[in-house]
C-alpha cells in the first residue's frame, strides 16, 4: 500500500467497535477479565485485542501505535504525553551511568536541556557535534558511545544531516541511531531505510495537525523494541485517550495536508528571496540551499517549516512592528497545525556567533491558507519594515 492509503486504513478495526469508522476513545484504568485464568495470566496482547490495564495500552492507543509504526516503516511504536517525553524516554532507555551520547548541535533545545541536566545528573556525558559532520563522526566515537542522536533538518537553521553515513559509522561501533523525525513527519523521511534504530515524532505537530493536543511517538526496529518497551513501562509513560483520538483523527488527513504545507512553504520561501530586507533563507527544498542535494536524495517532500534571516539593521523594535502588523500569521511557538505562524529568534539562539551579533531569524510555518493571501500579508509587513529603515 502507498502512504496515502496506509494513513487512511492503518490501525482501524471497525468490526471491533460496532462498525464505527474511527476507533473510539477508550477511557479506562481497569479492564475486567471473564475468568480467573485470564486474570492470573494478565495478558497484554494488542494484536489479539487483549488489554490488561489503562496505562499499558487500550484499543485507542494501539490504533495510533499501529498506524504510526506502519507509516514510518518501523516494527513497533509507543506513545508518550508529548514529543519531549518521547525523546527523554527513548534516551533513558538506552543510556546508563558512564555512557557517552553524541548529540547534534541542531537538536530541539529542550532536548539539549535534558542532556545538560537529567542525563548529566545520572552520569551520562554528552558531546555536541556539528550537524554537517557526516562520516567524520567516527572521530568523536568513544568505546562507551551508546547513542548517536540526529535531527534533520535541524531546528532553526534546517541543515540536512547525512544520516546514512552517520548510521554506518555508529553501527560499526555498536551505537544506536536515534532520530527526531518531526520535521518530515512519518511521510517525508523513512528513518528505518536510512539506518535509524529509534525514530521520534512530536505528534503535537503534523500528526495532530490542528494545534489542539500534545503527543509523542517512539517507533523502533525489532531489535530496539524490547529496550524501548521496557523503559516506557518502567517510567510509567502513557498518553490521555482524548489526545490520542485527536492524533488518530489528524493522521487520517496527513497525506492530504502535507503537500499543501510543502507547496505553500516553498512559495513563501521564493517570495522572501525577492525581499531586500531578507539576508538569507534556510529551506532545504530551495534550490541553492546547501542541504538541497541531500534533501533530494533522502527526503520525499518538505513540510511548511523554514526560517529566514533579516539584514543586520533590523532591530527588535522594527521586527516587532512588522510581525505585529501581520493579519494571517499568528505569533507563537509550536507548528504543524493548519494555520500559519511566525516565531522570531536571535541567530545566536541556534549557533555560536559573536556575542554582539544581534541578527534576527524568523521561523515561518506555512499553513493551509491561500498562498497569495499569505504573500499579500507578508508584503504589507515588509512595507512597514522598509519604512523604518
Ligand atoms: C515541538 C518539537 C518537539 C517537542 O514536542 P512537544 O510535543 O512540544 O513536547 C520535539 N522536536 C521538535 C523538532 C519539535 O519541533
Amino acid at each position: 500500500m502507498k502512504d496515502e492509503t496506509i494513513a487512511v486504513v492503518a490501525g482501524r478495526d471497525p468490526k471491533a467497535h460496532h462498525g464505527a469508522v474511527n476507533t473510539p476513545v477508550y477511557r479506562t484504568s481497569t479492564i475486567l477479565f471473564e475468568t480467573f485464568e485470564d486474570f492470573a495470566a494478565g495478558v497484554h496482547d494488542p494484536a489479539n485485542r487483549k488489554f490488561m490495564y489503562g496505562r499499558i495500552g487500550t484499543p485507542t492507543s494501539a490504533s495510533l501505535e499501529d498506524a504510526v509504526a506502519q507509516l514510518e516503516g518501523g516494527a513497533h511504536c509507543r506513545l508518550a504525553p508529548s514529543g519531549l517525553a518521547a525523546i527523554t524516554t527513548a534516551l533513558l532507555a538506552f543510556l546508563s551511568a558512564g555512557d557517552h551520547l553524541l548529540m547534534t548541535i541542531g537538536a530541539y533545545h529542550p532536548t539539549h536541556d535534558f542532556c545538560n541536566s537529567i542525563l548529566k545528573q545520572f552520569g551520562v556525558e554528552t558531546t555536541y557535534y556539528d550537524p554537517l559532520i557526516g562520516a567524520e563522526i567516527e572521530k568523536l566515537i568513544r568505546p562507551n558511545t551508546k547513542v548517536v542522536f540526529v535531527e534533520s533538518p535541524s531546528t532553526g537553521l534546517f541543515e540536512v544531516q547525512d544520516i546514512p553515513a552517520i548510521a554506518q559509522v555508529a553501527h560499526g561501533h555498536q551505537a544506536i541511531v536515534m532520530m527526531d523525525n518531526t520535521w518530515a513527519s512519518p511521510l517525508y523521511f523513512k528513518p528505518f531505510t536510512h539506518g535509524v534504530d529509534v525514530s521520534i515524532q512530536a505528534a503535537t505537530k503534523y500528526i495532530v495537525g490542528h494545534s489542539d493536543a500534545m503527543l509523542g511517538t517512539i517507533t523502533t526496529t525489532d531489535a530496539a523494541w524490547e529496550t524501548v518497551q521496557n523503559a516506557h513501562r518502567y517510567l510509567g509513560q502513557m498518553a490521555g485517550p482524548d489526545d490520542i483520538y485527536l492524533a488518530l483523527r489528524g493522521l487520517r488527513t496527513l497525506a492530504t495536508r502535507l503537500p499543501v504545507h510543502h507547496k505553500n512553504g516553498l512559495a513563501l520561501a521564493r517570495y522572501l528571496a525577492t525581499q531586500s530586507e531578507v539576508e538569507h533563507i534556510y529551506h532545504p527544498a530551495l534550490e541553492g540551499d546547501p542541504g538541497y542535494a541531500r534533501w533530494r536524495r533522502d527526503f520525499l517532500g518538505a513540510c511548511g517549516l523554514f526560517s529566514f534571516r533579516l539584514k543586520p539593521w533590523v532591530t527588535r523594535a522594527a521586527l516587532a512592528t512588522m510581525l505585529e502588523s501581520l493579519q494571517l500569521f499568528g505569533m507563537g511557538g509550536s507548528w504543524g497545525g493548519y494555520e500559519s505562524l511566525v516565531s522570531p529568534f536571535r541567530l545566536k539562539t541556534y549557533r555560536d556567533v559573536s556575542k554582539d551579533d544581534d541578527r534576527w531569524i524568523v521561523r515561518i510555518h506555512a499553513g493551509l491558507e491561500n498562498v497569495e493571501d499569505l504573500i499579500e500579508d507578508l508584503d504589507a509587513g515588509f512595507a512597514k519594515l522598509s519604512a523604518l529603515k
